[in-house]
């Protein structure tokens, strides 16, 4: 729960607007994060103060917070948490004027992290049922390899930066209505690595870092699902001298197999067979992940008939398990017949008996309808 707003102000339920004012200007001057070196507590308290003043400033949610408290400003439709951050920095700036580049937890940048990169790669449905491994080559930037990253050409001298005296930093005074304000930026010689390198490295030209070809081989984990994104940690762009490397991110797209949909970890295949088979019963070969695989089919087959084969569907992400694969049996009634064919099936069709036109498998057509939409 946060605290009350009046109590983080320090000023009486009744204060007037100047007074509420002239409270968070003491507290934002005490407590502002470039005048405490961005101590994460300060900083807390900063921000806590900060909302505390939005709400109080403005009569409309101060007279919902004296109503309802922190849970009405929540269920008006407005969550100080959720809106407020964004906005200190424009509060900041209506007391101190222009506080150019004004950020939590930033402060002064630092050598910069690399950036990140984004592969694709294409595997086949059978490499979803087992995983995969895959070797990619991308082009990337890494770390020199003359210098070894640290931007001086080897045998040189690298020597404290002069002008922020090693620190990276440098420090800003600016003057404002309430008094000065001490702000640290980025060395602009040394770029905030506090280091200089007399002589730049030849080949990177003292930055540390040159571009190439990297490979790297990934695990593609079972039980993908195209569309899912890997994370390579540390595989990107390499940052400056003493920053992290950006990661790498690997797109997983899965070929369509045309013989199987895929229904979460089941795999689903059709199989045609001809009506006077479904009658006789016969055996078919299906395609599955792991090779050909022959099924009986039992006379009187149903159209629509399932027939189930543990363990040749998919696992699940990272799984060992595999589900099913189910084979639907799709009947072809045949056309075209010839004279004798017609003569045939009419001789059939005249000796059926209700006894051969029971509904098989527990339940006909129309129940599945009924069972479809009801
Ligand atoms: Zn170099
Ligand atoms: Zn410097």
């Amino acid at each position: 729960m946060p605290r009350d707003y009046y109590e983080v102000l320090g000023v009486p339920r009744d204060a007037g607007e100047a007074e509420i004012k002239k409270a968070f200007r003491g507290l934002a001057r005490e407590l502002h994060p470039d005048v405490n070196g961005h101590d994460p507590e300060a900083e807390a308290k900063f921000k806590e103060a900060a909302e505390a003043y939005e709400v109080l400033s403005d009569a409309e949610r101060r007279r919902t917070y004296d109503s309802y408290g922190h849970e009405g400003l929540r269920s008006g439709g407005f969550d100080p948490r959720a809106s407020n951050f964004g906005s200190i920095d424009d509060i900041f700036q209506a007391f101190f004027g222009g506080a150019q580049g004004f950020g939590f937890g930033g402060g002064p940048r630092g050598p910069m992290a690399g950036a990140d990169i984004a592969l694709a790669v294409e595997i086949e449905l059978a490499d979803v049922a087992t995983g995969v491994r895959r070797e990619l080559r991308y082009d990337a930037v890494g770390a020199c390899e003359h210098c070894h990253g640290n931007g001086a050409e080897p045998g040189t001298p690298i020597s404290t930066c002069e002008r922020c005296g090693g620190a990276g930093q440098l420090r800003s005074v600016s003057q404002t209505p309430f008094g000065q304000m001490v702000r640290a930026v980025t060395c602009d010689v040394c770029h905030g690595d506090g280091k200089v390198a007399e002589t730049p490295c030849e080949v990177c030209g003292g930055n540390g870092r040159t571009p190439g070809e990297r490979v790297r081989e990934v695990e593609i984990p079972a039980g993908i699902e195209a569309g899912q994104r890997l994370r390579v940690q540390g595989a990107g762009h390499a940052g400056e001298p003493g920053a992290p490397a950006g990661d790498l991110y690997v797109e997983v797209d899965v070929t369509p197999d045309e013989r199987f949909q895929r229904d979460g970890t089941d795999l689903i295949s059709v199989v045609s067979i001809p009506a006077t088979e479904a009658m006789l019963g016969t055996a078919v070969t299906v395609p599955t992940l792991d090779g050909e695989q022959e099924i009986e089919v039992a006379a009187g087959t149903q159209p629509g008939h399932e027939e189930v084969l543990r363990g040749a569907g998919l696992p699940q992400l990272g799984g060992r398990k595999r589900g099913n694969q189910r084979v639907v049996f799709e009947v072809i009634v045949p056309t075209n017949l010839s004279e004798e064919q017609r003569e045939t099936v009419e001789r059939l069709d005249g000796s059926l008996s209700a006894e051969n036109l029971e509904p098989q498998h527990g339940e006909g057509l129309f129940s599945r309808v009924r069972r479809a939409f009801g």
